[in-house]
């Protein structure tokens, strides 16, 4: 038996989508983006969303419209794609990095204090395989010491944490649409706010600084346009929007299938492997099913399972510190952040999408235990 890691869900309406807008007259940014982000920002309860080409670039013009840059410090999570920091260095600002919860794997807020200094202007806390960080007490943090608070929110499109969701209370969430998040157009993002000054930013900084606000005021008929700041080439186009609007239709029920797969694993490996803890009062969106296994046997166990024919992967994260570029540009070494250097090793994620099938369920669950119990 072969299942795979990953499998996307795009079918029929999604051809459809895109066949239409093939047989139009544009594809480039237009009115099927227009549909897309009012539709997107329907669905995660803000008025804003901004359609951009990757999370990456959400994050970047995000810093950016937020006034953050040169000898700014923003406090983030090492335990999180390079994306997120990387993006910080985007916007040429300095990443400061804060130790995570070992139940959650999730940015630490209790520490966030201790690590903010005259430079801090932002905490980008990213929310972990599908489950929130503490957002109250991030935002409370904020308001204290007058901090823009951006939210990596590429794995939480369905959740909510204390009946708040991403991008409702802070100065933005950004999305991904990349191929094996839960809505995809192989390569996408978005930006969701309920700011729309920032949102208002975040679009004129995603093609060029293209200002048509100033030339409208002047009552220009032709379509022409001005330049006011330097912009960036981030624009998502018709042809990602015509294959990402059918999905918003879909969510629901994939969360739903997702969900019931998760706590399908969860029973059947308690007791036998760590796993990310499951908080009160939060929706999670189950983005992925990591199971925290011994370090010293990980890489063995995931090659088994990998023989067995069951997907995985081991790339849920290794922390961000100690990949060699930030090792060599800001001398991290070993033991920064033992937290998160806990968690990147020991962690194998396993197949979570809704086209797994009962079979292929039972099957993980299966060589999953073997290959667990054989080394530990
Ligand atoms: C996927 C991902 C990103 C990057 O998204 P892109 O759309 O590829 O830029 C950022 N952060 C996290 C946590 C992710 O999982």
């Amino acid at each position: 038996m072969k299942v795979e890691f990953f499998k996307h869900s795009l079918g029929k309406a999604e051809r459809d989508s895109l066949d239409k807008t093939l047989r139009s007259l544009y594809l480039t940014t237009g009115k099927q983006v227009d549909i897309f982000e009012k539709g997107l920002a329907a669905y995660s309860g803000v008025s804003q969303a901004v359609g951009l080409t990757s999370c990456t670039a959400a994050m970047h013009l995000a810093l950016l419209a937020a006034g953050i840059g040169e000898g700014d410090e923003v406090i983030t999570t090492p335990m999180t794609f390079v994306a997120t920091s990387h993006a910080i260095l985007m916007a040429g600002a300095t990443p400061v990095f804060v130790d995570v919860e070992p139940a959650t794997g999730n940015i630490d807020a209790a520490r966030i204090s201790a690590a903010i200094t005259k430079k801090t202007k932002a905490i980008l806390p990213v929310h972990l395989y599908g489950q929130m960080a503490d957002m109250k007490t991030i935002l409370a943090i904020a308001k204290k010491h007058k901090l823009v608070v951006i939210e990596d929110a590429a794995h939480v499109l369905e959740a909510s944490r204390d009946g708040v969701r991403p991008g409702a209370r802070s100065f933005g969430a950004c999305l991904s649409f990349y191929a094996t998040k839960s809505i995809t157009s192989g390569e996408g993002g978005a930006f969701i706010t309920n700011n729309a000054q920032a949102a208002k930013m975040v679009t004129r900084l995603r093609l060029h600084g293209v200002n048509r606000e100033l030339v409208q005021r002047e009552r220009t008929k032709l379509n022409t346009y001005d330049i006011t700041e330097l912009g960036w080439k981030y624009n998502m186009d018709n042809i990602d929007a015509a294959l990402l609007t059918p999905q918003l239709k879909t969510i629901k029920r994939n969360h739903a299938r997702r969900m019931a797969i998760a706590k399908r694993y969860r029973a059947a490996f308690e007791g036998l492997v760590d796993m990310p803890a499951m908080l009160p009062n939060s929706v999670h969106a189950h983005h992925l099913f990591p199971i925290w296994v011994n370090a010293k046997h990980r890489d063995r166990i995931a090659l088994v399972l990998k023989e067995k024919g069951v997907g995985v992967s081991v790339v849920h994260y290794p922390p961000v510190h100690l990949l060699e570029y930030y090792k060599k540009r800001f001398g991290y070494k070993k033991g920064d952040f033992p937290l998160a250097e806990s968690i990147g090793p020991r962690a194998i994620s396993l197949p979570l999408y809704p086209l797994l099938t009962d079979k292929e369920i039972e099957y993980v669950i299966k060589e999953v235990r073997a290959a667990v119990i054989q080394y530990s």
